[in-house]
């Protein structure tokens, strides 16, 4: 009975590893068609000066409009991307298609915004400045268009030759943001080598914002250092207004959240940048 009992599991074991199996292949194989028939797009989503309301920038998020699935989020296919190295590719067409956007934004007369652009760890190497370099040039743009998002994971890594790579990304004039901030293996100490530009409060600490004291004292902490630093910092997954005051107060510069706006199709988003539509106004 036992035995039976044992294998009975390993069947289903081996049922759910196909399926699992079976998934990846599936997005994987799907995400190589993706990139070859242009089905990745991007949405913007506006980060806010939190005392005048001002459009500061966006960030460029990654959707797949799958034929027969609908849209997909990167929540479901970029962990698949990077073990399968398809992230490289997929990187390049965000950076590639963001550069191109900003191009259009330039030469309608808009006055440069940062659009951030999500580097992943395996795209994290001595290249990377390169391909920046050559994605500034290829498009023609200021460098004042382009912001880039990493994690603390990425600065773990190998410490010399990470600050060697970001210096080499900010002497273009490209920012370095610092995204999930507080969620990964955080050396403080380690931060002030780093020519980061901005930290980004991790969502996870703005969802507890008024009633949760924790939250409440990590996301204070974050700003108050971050302003000795001499860093900017923003917020992201800004959801209400009381998240907002609190952040207000407390000194933050920047939020990204629901609060102000969603993530928004190019269409949407220019016409906000260009005024002829605008955020929900919130009290500054
Ligand atoms: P992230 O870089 O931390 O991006 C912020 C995520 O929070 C986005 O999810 C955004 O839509 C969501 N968000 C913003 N405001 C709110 C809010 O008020 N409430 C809630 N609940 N969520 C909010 P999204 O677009 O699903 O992206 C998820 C993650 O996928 C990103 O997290 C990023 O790590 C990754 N990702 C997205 N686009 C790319 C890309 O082009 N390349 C790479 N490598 N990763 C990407
Ligand atoms: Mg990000
Ligand atoms: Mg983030
Ligand atoms: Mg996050």
């Amino acid at each position: 009975r036992q035995s039976e009992k044992a294998s009975g599991s390993y069947a289903f074991y081996d049922v759910e590893m196909n399926r699992l199996i079976a998934g990846r292949l599936y997005l994987e194989s799907g995400m190589r068609r993706a990139l070859q028939r242009d089905e990745f797009f991007l949405l913007y989503q506006p980060k806010v000066d939190i005392h005048t309301g001002q459009v500061l920038g966006a960030e460029a998020l990654i959707r797949w409009a799958h034929p027969k699935d609908g849209i997909i989020s990167p929540i479901e296919f970029i962990s698949v991307a990077e073990e399968t190295n398809l992230i490289l590719q997929i990187d390049a067409w965000v950076l590639d298609t963001a550069c191109a956007q900003a191009k259009i934004w330039q030469d309608a007369g808009i006055a440069p915004f940062r659009i951030a652009v999500n580097v992943s760890a395996k795209e994290f190497t001595d290249s990377l400045a390169e391909r920046v370099k050559q994605a500034l040039a290829r498009h023609q743009i200021s460098p004042h268009w382009l912001e880039l998002e990493i994690t603390e994971s990425m600065l773990m890594q190998n410490a010399d030759g990470v600050v060697k790579i970001m210096s080499e990304i900010t002497a273009q004039g490209v920012k370095l943001a610092l995204d999930d901030f507080g969620t990964g293996y955080s050396s403080l100490s380690y931060l002030k080598k780093f020519p980061i530009d901005t930290l980004k409060i991790d969502r996870s600490f703005i969802q507890g914002i008024p009633d949760d004291i924790d939250d409440c004292a990590i996301a204070s902490a974050i700003i108050s250092m971050a302003k000795q630093m001499k860093h900017r910092v923003i917020a992201e997954g800004v959801e209400n207004r009381e998240q907002f005051a609190f952040l207000q107060k407390m000194g933050c510069d920047e939020i990204q959240g629901y609060l102000f706006s969603r993530p928004l199709n190019v269409d949407v988003f220019s016409d906000l940048i260009s005024k002829k539509i605008s955020l929900p106004s919130i009290i500054f």
